[in-house]
């Protein structure tokens, strides 16, 4: 791949693209509804619609779809061809305006969360024309926003353009106090480090679980795991290296600026990270990111695995949502400034950040929140269920003597005041060590690590968004008003780090001690889906979305039915998926093995050895035994799947699946696990955690 410019890009109608397509006025109409919001014209959108039609055919299109992020978390698409037909019977490649701007999908098999009566089953698809358009395998994709035909939101995508405007709108009047006044926007910048596990696609296609659930049911350790850390960073294996060049190449055509690839501590695990960008661009993208790595993973032989854990004790994957504010100017709002203005700005972002955070710990922790990646966050593995903050001590220690009202001393130089004297410079790389906290500082922007890997980032950005949108309003309305804005800036900081302060933790997060310690400080501890969930309907939280005007009631109440669903959905799929692994491969391969068991004994037995108390006759009870009790915990487990008809209330049966089916699921893999290390391989027919992990040389 010689020329990678040239290659950026070429399959999306970018600006580039836009300004050599359309006529002036055109372009020039295009742009200005975008920046203002508003609808755009028919005539504007026939044109563009043509254009980009033209485009499209050149690069090989022959249909096109609107594209939208349902609440399934995965994107959707319906294709139709150009093709129109003509008087004389032929056909011409047609496409207008108004297909561009609006699609009408039969939607009724979209989850709603009771929203959309059968009889307005239809959604529209709205165009977004913030991002840009783009060819894929033969079609042109529109980027596009999904609702209900009453105008009830139904995607992931409305709720996240909605905070941005939330957050552009309050940054922009704390940036006037300070001063700033050629700041016209203010976006927030995401950049997802995706992690996935790469495993030979044999493998994947010889366990049921991995193709049902996407993680493995059962599966004992392998001998080697990840303790020698010799993976991460390790040098990448040809094959591997052979996808992400494909990856890469592909990503690069769809205009995704990925630009770091290396392999994560578990064996087969690896990482790909962008070069951050807007916000709902980054979602977009980071969705391609996920598609691509799933299709071209295909092509190499391999299966590329997206879910939170898909190895029971090896490390699971998740999504690091770096998060920031940043000036259409370029001025990144999170970054520490040279002069006293530019740091006590500075300063009063992050604490924006910090009481958003700490007020607003159950939106952040629920946003995070589904049955794949409860296997992260409540259990023991990083990071924890407990939202808490990391900003190195450096920066600890200076809203310490905020606070105090003392001088902060570094390397024998004095700081002291907000927006009096220079901030001391905080070096980025001492601030990024923390690798256990959720929400950590790191030198210009925040990293939020609890995202699980099959997340959309549109729901955790969103969250991020409104909450810091709503502090910078309440810090907004109290400095507007102030006749000294020095003193009354400094009053506000010391006062929020004074009230918030609980929310920041610097030690280790996997430590059990922290959960004691977070208990004192009154922080939430909400390790499940089904306790994190209920947060969303909660009287405070439900205002503060439609004060900034990011969800409605109605909304909330019906993403709170449609993540329940999703999470009773997954278990109970998980639990009929083992029930018939039990029986169709267990099962099976631990009756031939106990077959030959006892065989072996009565042939022993037949010329005349004794067999008490040999190895093979107390392997055999053994097995035996554990076989019996496989099938009391099989039995329990179908008992309780049955149960679940009886839960028909939302929090009720998500919390029976909790509390009754997972366990019992965790219950039987225990001893089907035990049994999986007494069984001779050539019995035992599913593929190993060894050979999977181990399946990519
Ligand atoms: P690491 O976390 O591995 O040290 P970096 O700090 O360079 O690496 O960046 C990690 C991710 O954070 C990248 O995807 C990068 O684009 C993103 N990032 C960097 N700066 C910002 C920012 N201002 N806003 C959002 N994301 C950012
Ligand atoms: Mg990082």
């Amino acid at each position: 791949m010689s020329d990678i410019p040239s290659l950026f890009g070429s399959m999306v109608f970018n600006e580039t693209v836009m300004r050599e397509k359309l006529p002036k006025d055109i372009y020039k109409a295009l742009k200005s509804t975008i920046s203002s919001g508003k609808t755009l014209d028919i005539q504007v959108a026939n044109v563009v619609a043509s254009a980009m039609k033209d485009w499209a055919l050149e690069k090989g299109a022959t249909h096109f779809t609107h594209w939208f992020q349902p609440m399934t978390g995965i994107t959707a698409e319906k294709h139709d061809s150009f093709i129109s037909p003509t008087k004389d019977g032929t056909v011409i490649m047609e496409f207008s305006g108004k297909e561009l701007v609006k699609g009408e999908p039969d939607a009724s098999s979209f989850p709603s969360g009771g929203l959309r009566a059968t009889f307005e089953a239809r959604g529209y698809t709205a165009w977004d024309p913030t991002s840009y358009a783009f060819v894929k395998e033969g079609t042109l994709y529109i980027p596009t926003a999904f609702c209900s035909y009453s105008g009830e939101v139904l995607d992931k995508k409305t709720p996240l353009l909605r905070s941005m405007e939330a957050i552009d709108k309050q940054a922009l009047r704390i940036l006037k106090l300070f001063g700033n006044t050629d700041a016209t926007r203010v976006t927030s910048t995401v950049g997802p480090e995706q992690e996935y596990f790469l495993i030979d696609k044999e493998m994947f296609l010889k366990r049921p679980d991995l193709i049902y659930c996407g993680r493995t049911l059962i599966g004992a350790r392998p001998p080697k795991g990840q303790e020698m850390e010799d993976h991460y960073f390790g040098a990448i294996k040809p094959r591997v290296a052979a996808f992400m060049k494909e990856l890469d190449e592909e990503l690069w055509k769809l205009g995704i600026y990925s630009k770091t690839k290396h392999n994560e501590v578990a064996p087969a695990q690896h990482e790909i990270a962008p070069i951050f960008t807007t916000t709902n661009i980054a979602t977009d993208h980071n969705q391609l990111t996920m598609e691509l790595l799933k299709s071209v993973a295909n092509k190499h032989g391999l299966a590329c695995l997206l879910h939170e854990k898909p190895f029971a004790g090896v490390n699971g994957s998740g999504k690091h949502n770096n998060w920031s504010l940043s000036t259409n100017k370029g001025a990144n709002l999170l970054e520490p400034g040279d002069t006293p203005s530019e740091n006590a700005q500075f300063l009063l972002f992050l604490t924006a950040v910090i009481k958003a955070v700490d007020e607003y710990q159950d939106l952040l922790r629920l946003t995070v929140a589904s049955a794949g990646n409860d296997h992260r966050l409540g259990a023991n593995e990083a990071p924890p269920a407990i939202i808490s903050m990391f900003l190195g001590d450096e920066l600890t220690a200076i809203l310490d003597s905020i606070e105090a009202g003392t001088d902060y001393e570094d390397k024998g130089k004095t700081f002291m005041g907000v927006g009096v004297k220079v901030l001391p410079h905080i070096p980025k790389d001492t601030t990024d060590r923390n690798r256990t906290s959720p929400f950590a500082f790191t030198g210009n922007k925040f990293e939020f690590r609890s995202p699980g890997s099959s997340f959309s980032v549109a729901g955790p950005n969103f969250v991020l968004n409104t909450i810091v949108a709503e502090a910078l309003e309440q810090f907004a309305d109290e400095l507007e008003n102030s006749k000294d804005f020095k003193v009354d800036l400094a009053k506000l900081i010391k006062k929020t780090v004074n009230e918030h302060k609980r929310i920041i933790f610097n030690g280790n997060n996997y430590a059990p001690e922290w959960v004691d310690e977070a208990k004192k400080r009154g922080l939430l501890n909400l390790p499940t889906t089904p306790e994190a969930l209920p947060r969303f309907i909660e009287e405070k939280n439900i205002k503060l979305f439609e004060k900034h005007a990011v969800l409605s009631r109605t909304e909330i109440h019906s993403r709170y039915e449609i993540m329940m669903e999703n999470y009773c959905k997954t278990i109970h799929i998980e639990a009929l998926a083992m029930i018939d692994l039990i029986q169709k491969e267990v099962i099976p391969s631990v009756l031939s093995y106990q077959n030959e068991l006892v065989r072996l004994l009565k042939n022993k037995k037949e010329i005349g050895l004794d067999i008490s108390n040999t190895m093979d006759e107390k392997l055999l009870s053994k097995i035996a035994k554990l076989t019996d009790c496989l099938s009391t915990a099989l039995e329990d487990l179908k008992n309780a799947v049955i149960e679940t008809k009886e839960h028909t209330e939302t929090l009720d049966c998500a919390k029976f699946y909790r509390e009754s089916v997972f366990l019992k699921m965790q219950n039987l893999r225990g001893i089907a696990d035990e049994l999986e290390t007494l069984v001779a391989k050539k019995y035992w027919s599913l593929p190993t955690y060894g050979e999977i992990l181990y399946s990519v040389q």
